[in-house]
């Protein structure tokens, strides 16, 4: 009888990405069935997030529902979470291996050798800071739009940020390597890949930069669509802007963190930029690339963030081109330097603040959606729900469509007619 496996992803798209990788090792051996998260499987692997606390306490949580659905399931917990937190993923029941991102895509044969020991199986060894290849494509066929990995770790030390614990040092992946599992992306059927990894705008290999990689992945025929996933504001070449402009294959999307517009808390942050800095360079985006959408990722609570301090970033980002925001509530980390700064903000004003920008950051989404209605654009379409078909324009509108026809992986020619909610509804004419 084959052993049944599932998956299930915490965090970001490079987690997705790697998800993909280990997801492959199984499906390529006869003696595993992969489930579907909710089928009970005797072995569950669940890639973990550490960036907030609300990450932690959802692997918690997750845990003790798998325990409750399906008692005899030996869980994997692998990722950043298991990477720092190694002895207290140790502790929740029927945990049997706890692996560290080092290893964590060879989950498939640490399985071989360990699937007998009784005791919970740890792998968590220091990261390497050597440039890497990632010798299996992640092919995802749940998602329309493919990750491709090209960078790991981060060296930049916010203080607010445990990533450089969890994932290691700033390191990219081989060039070539890049090419070879972008084709096989393309070659799978995927029409659109997101340029994934920690710092992408530090990527260096062989003297090629993130534009190289957006060129080579240019020449691939079957991809149409190549999107930069977040990027740090000092990291973006000129020649991404130029590119976008260019109306080439690159989306016009950026997502830059700004994570606060007050000088003084981004200097408690240590981020690398002043708001002026970051202002005048989302203007000049805005300006140099038509109908490119900006998004930013915002703290709220940040320990000093005094009222004042929380209308500077409210009065920035309702002034500048920013189109939509992720808002995440301050939380302690363990080995984040910000756990020993002075002022903390109270739990109840962190939960206020975030509501604000929330509102503000739907707001300033319905003026960017407002300015694209009546336009016809080009829309990859993903999935259907509700009744309605969804997918992206290249600058980040999601719309909708009513249609009986299988729309998955297809290009449709869009005009956008009326903002429903978080979408567009679009009509084919
Ligand atoms: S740039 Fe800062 S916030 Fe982003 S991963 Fe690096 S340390 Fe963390």
């Amino acid at each position: 009888m084959r052993t049944t496996i599932s998956f299930y992803t915490f965090g970001c798209r490079l987690n997705q990405s790697e998800t993909a990788v280990v997801r492959r090792t199984f499906e390529a051996d006869k003696r595993y069935k992969i489930v579907d998260f909710k089928t009970p499987a005797d072995i569950v692997v669940v890639n973990t997030c550490t960036v907030t606390e609300n990450g932690d306490a959802d692997t918690r949580q997750l845990v003790n529902k798998i325990n409750r659905n399906n008692p005899s399931a030996r869980i994997a917990l692998i990722g950043c979470q298991a990477q720092i937190q190694k002895n207290k993923l140790t502790e929740l029941a029927n945990v049997r291996w706890v692996i560290g991102n080092a290893r964590k895509t060879d989950f498939h044969s640490i399985l071989k050798e360990t699937k007998d020991r009784e005791k919970p199986c740890v792998i968590t060894p220091a990261i390497p800071r050597d440039s890497f290849t990632v010798p299996i494509a992640g092919i995802d066929r749940s998602h329309t739009r493919a990750n491709l990995k090209i960078q790991d770790g981060c060296d930049f030390f916010c203080s607010f940020c445990e990533i450089p614990y969890a994932r290691g040092r700033a390191r990219s992946r081989a060039f070539e390597d890049i090419v070879l599992e972008a084709r096989a992306l393309a070659e799978a059927g995927h029409k659109e890949v997101i340029i994934t990894g920690i710092n992408v705008g530090t990527y260096k290999n062989q003297n090629k930069n993130v534009v190289d990689v957006v060129d080579a992945l240019e020449q691939i025929m079957e991809l149409k669509r190549i999107r930069i996933s977040s990027i740090e504001p000092t990291t973006v070449p000129t020649g991404l802007i130029k590119k976008m402009a260019k109306h080439t294959k690159l989306c016009r999307h950026l997502h830059l963190p700004l994570q606060c517009g007050s000088d003084t808390i981004l200097k408690a942050m240590r981020r690398k930029y002043s708001a002026d800095e970051f202002g005048n360079f989302v203007r000049q985006a805005h300006d140099t690339v038509p109908g490119i959408c900006i998004g930013t990722d915002v703290i709220a609570g940040f320990p000093g963030e005094a009222e004042e301090q929380f209308q500077e970033t409210t009065d920035r980002l309702r002034e500048w081109p920013i189109n939509y925001f992720h808002i995440f509530s301050y939380s302690q980390r363990s080995m984040a330097q910000s756990q020993k700064l002075p002022k903390a903000v109270a739990k109840h004003d962190i939960a206020v603040r975030s509501k604000i920008l929330r509102e503000l950051g739907l707001r300033k989404r319905h003026v960017f959606y407002q300015s694209l209605l009546e336009t016809q654009q080009p829309v990859l379409f993903e999935q259907r729900k509700n009744g309605y078909w969804t997918g992206l324009t290249d600058n980040y509108a999601r719309v909708k469509i009513k249609s009986d026809r299988p729309l998955a992986n297809q290009f449709l020619n869009v005009r956008l007619t009326q903002i429903d909610h978080q979408a567009i509804i679009g009509a084919i004419d």
